[in-house]
């Protein structure tokens, strides 16, 4: 199997990114969370684990997958949607 690095995956797409945010995660319930699986499934490594137990996150190369949103056990953690008409990941042909 051929791996994909994540700067090769990153090559291939584009983002608009929108001012208002799709995604918002409550790093307050993040921190009662030993788990932490969206540092692990996000293909875009858009979760970052803090000192503090804390994740930093930013969604402006989101690519909209959607999996953050299933791993995570926590109740209210993470505030999904699509970003706005117009907004966000286009995928480029190879
Ligand atoms: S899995 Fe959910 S609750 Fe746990 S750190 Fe990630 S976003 Fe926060
Ligand atoms: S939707 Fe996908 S790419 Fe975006 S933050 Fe969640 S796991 Fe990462």
């Amino acid at each position: 199997m051929v791996k994909t690095t994540h700067e090769e995956k990153m090559l291939t797409v584009r983002f608009r990114v929108d001012e208002h945010a799709h995604i918002v995660v409550n790093t307050d319930i993040c921190r009662e969370c030993s788990v932490q699986s969206c540092v692990y499934v996000c293909p875009a490594n858009l979760f970052v684990p803090l000192d503090d137990g804390g994740i930093l996150f930013n969604y402006e190369q989101c690519f909209e997958c959607g999996t953050c949103y299933i791993a995570c056990n926590r109740e209210g953690a993470i505030r999904w949607t699509y970003p706005r008409g117009g907004f966000g990941v286009t995928f480029r042909e190879s």
